[in-house]
């Protein structure tokens, strides 16, 4: 079975999302914690929890994702900022603990804003270590980036060095994104094999618990993020149809973050379960 959801809106709750997915032909989602832009997460109702854990257990979910806000950059200069990272993320995870335990919580490494990558590095290594906790059940994953500015994640070497310097590998994880690694200048679409393979040997590929699914906008290498329908950007729909059916990624919950209203998701749904081979 296929695993394939898409980025679903958090403002009606969470067992208004489940029941979303459901009519969408999807077995997984994403959401964003609070306002992507940052600010305060509203409460959660337990029951509404409850209901959303009842839902996918029902229909055999895969992991959801929970995507930290853009404006969390645990490695920004300001302090302020990086106070916000910290909050934030401890609220995230100790509602994900509560409410919905045993699924994924994404984050974008961050901005090193001319610190250094070093600096940077040391920064997200030194929140990530304040934030986990041997005994969670939420992992939390490092998202890869397109590698635009000073964002920190471009490159695997970066990644690793931060899931290394953690030292905490039950907890933690990456989440690959299709637009994102083609944009930073791996190859997925001509060499699949060989970037899973770079993946595998500098990372890990047993580290890797979730796909954003998007096409790009921009050309290979670009160092851009501007995500595309399926089949309507560079990557192409052949090629991402080579990724989730590819034999160490179909196993993992695949999620769109495409341009798309519902129904557009509904049809990229039906559009990869019917391309995949089982
Ligand atoms: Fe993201
Ligand atoms: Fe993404
Ligand atoms: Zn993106």
């Amino acid at each position: 079975m296929l695993h394939i959801g898409c980025h679903l809106s958090s403002a009606r709750g969470y067992a208004h999302m489940g029941n979303e997915a459901l009519k969408l032909g999807a077995d997984t989602f994403q959401f964003f914690t609070r306002n992507p832009r940052g600010g305060k997460a509203k409460a959660v109702d337990p029951q509404d929890g409850a209901a959303l854990r009842a839902l996918m257990g029902e229909h055999g979910f895969a992991p959801l994702l929970a995507h930290a806000p853009y404006t969390l950059n645990a490695c920004a200069a300001e302090p302020r900022v990086r106070d916000f990272a910290r909050t934030a993320m401890r609220q995230d995870l100790d509602t994900l603990e509560t409410f919905l335990p045993g699924n994924l919580y994404n984050f974008h490494p961050g901005s090193h804003v001319g610190q250094g990558m070093d600096a940077g590095i040391a920064l997200v290594v030194d929140l990530l270590r304040q934030m986990l906790r041997p005994e969670q059940r939420t992992r939390v994953l490092l998202e890869t980036m397109s590698g635009k500015g000073s964002e920190v994640g471009g490159r695997f070497e970066e990644i690793a060095r931060i899931l290394r310097d953690v030292n905490m590998p039950d907890c933690t994880g990456v989440c690959l994104d299709t637009c994102h690694v083609y944009s930073a200048g791996y190859d997925i679409v001509n060499d699949l094999d060989g970037v899973l393979t770079r993946f595998d040997a500098v990372i890990g590929l047993n580290n890797l618990y979730a796909v954003h699914l998007n096409d790009s906008l921009t050309p290979f290498d670009s160092h851009k993020d501007r995500h595309a329908r399926i089949g309507e950007g560079s990557l192409g729909l052949d090629a991402i149809v080579r990724i989730i059916n590819h034999p160490r990624l179909k196993h993992l919950p695949f999620c769109l973050e495409t341009p798309n209203e519902l129904p557009g998701y509904a049809a990229e749904i039906r559009l990869l379960r019917d391309a995949w081979r089982g």
